[in-house]
C-alpha cells in the first residue's frame, strides 16, 4: 500500500490535520454486514474546518481479497 501524504486541507488551507477511525455502516443487510470488518476506515480530518480530507481503508489487503472472492 502506497503511503498517502497530505499536509494541507484542500478546503480551507489549514495545516492541522488529525486522524480518526470509523467503521463503514451503510446497510444492515447481511451482505454488507459481512464486509463491515473489512471496511474499517481511517479518516484524516481538518481540525480547522472539520472537513474529511481523506478516507483510507485500514485493511486494504483484506478488502481486495474480499472483493475478489465476491466476484
Ligand atoms: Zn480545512
Amino acid at each position: 500500500m502506497k503511503p498517502v501524504k497530505i499536509e494541507t486541507c484542500p478546503y480551507c488551507g489549514g495545516k492541522d490535520l488529525i486522524g480518526g477511525y470509523g467503521i463503514q455502516s451503510i446497510s444492515s443487510s447481511d451482505k454488507i454486514a459481512t464486509r463491515r470488518l473489512l471496511g474499517d476506515l481511517e479518516y484524516t480530518v481538518c481540525s480547522d474546518c472539520g472537513s474529511i480530507v481523506h478516507i483510507g481503508a485500514i485493511n486494504l489487503e483484506k478488502l481486495i481479497a474480499g472483493n475478489k472472492a465476491a466476484g
